[in-house]
């Protein structure tokens, strides 16, 4: 096990490999799929057998983190996703877990790219300690580093504008994280599936986005009117084309392998999630969801 520096408590210790995305959420959608594989846009011409992972964590940080993660799967995730539950009641467990999942996707996106400017590179290591703090327990409020949670289901009908076709299938399957750096405030962006986590660093709007406000203590997740802040549903709208471009630029071989595991296990596709989160774009778009491929 090599050795090296935490990067939440920064302590000298062994380190584990640790999953960005959580496992379990990694797991589901490959069960759920309907190959059995997942791909990763920076990768799309390889069937990967796991999410992204590194060695960035002792073991006490790791174990913090997969307390929070168990909660949110048995009391959120698997009864949204599994069971078509729309509410939930949470605890202080909440918060913590959301910020643990902005705080991975801030340091894995940092180490990957570097970002636009001094100033947006200060900001953000205020932000990456803001959250560490929180997260070991040294602070017990987030202050201006709201986390905003959405869950979404599959829709019929959009509203909005420019929608693209596969937008259900992004909502329902894909796995993503992103930062949307801004010289006044940077978001903290994760996706997963049926869910949108928006890890504020102080943001104008933050007050019109509240019902969307994990609260730092008890709470309820339940239907309502959520707000996404100006400019992000294009934004978003943009990683959903971007992710089918990126499927139509597989090759054939691969093309080929998808096909062939349809026809060899066509119960498995029928009964799949992938096939589901079709079902609604095609109701909600017609034809046009035909042409768009977001996974196996
Ligand atoms: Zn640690």
């Amino acid at each position: 096990m090599p050795q090296g520096i935490c990067r939440l408590c920064k302590k000298n210790s062994d380190l584990k490999l640790s999953h960005f995305i959580p496992k379990f959420v990694g797991k589901w959608v490959k069960d759920t799929s309907a190959t059995g594989y997942i791909r990763f846009n920076q990768s799309i011409n390889k069937r990967a057998q796991d999410i992204v992972k590194e060695y960035w964590l002792c073991e006490c940080c790791e174990q913090l983190f997969s307390s929070w993660e168990r909660e949110f799967a048995n009391r959120i995730f698997y009864p949204f996703m599994n069971e078509g539950k729309s509410e939930a009641r949470y605890g202080a467990w909440l918060p913590k877990f959301c910020a643990s999942l902005s705080w991975r996707t801030l340091t894995y996106v940092r180490s990957q790219n570097s970002v636009r400017s001094e100033e947006v590179s200060h900001a953000l290591d205020t932000a990456e300690s803001a959250l560490a703090s929180y997260l070991l327990g040294d602070s017990n409020t987030l202050g201006k580093y709201e986390q905003h949670l959405y869950p979404l289901e599959g829709m019929t009908e959009t509203s909005v504008r420019g929608a693209p076709p596969n937008l259900n299938r992004y909502f329902l399957r894909t796995m993503q994280m992103d930062l949307l750096e801004s010289d006044s405030a940077s978001i903290i962006y994760t996706k997963l599936p049926g869910f949108m986590l928006l890890g504020l660093t102080g943001h104008k709007e933050s007050n019109r986005m509240r019902s969307g406000r994990v609260a730092m203590g008890e709470g309820r997740i339940s239907p309502r009117t959520y707000w996404w802040p100006t400019g992000f549903a294009e934004y978003m709208f943009d990683k959903v084309r971007a992710i089918e471009t990126v499927y139509s630029s597989m090759d054939k071989t691969q093309k080929d392998k998808i096909t062939k595991a349809v026809l060899d296990n066509p119960e498995r596709f029928k009964a799949s999630r992938t096939f589901k989160a079709f079902q609604h774009d095609l109701a909600m778009f017609g034809n046009s969801a035909f042409s768009k491929t977001n996974e196996d």
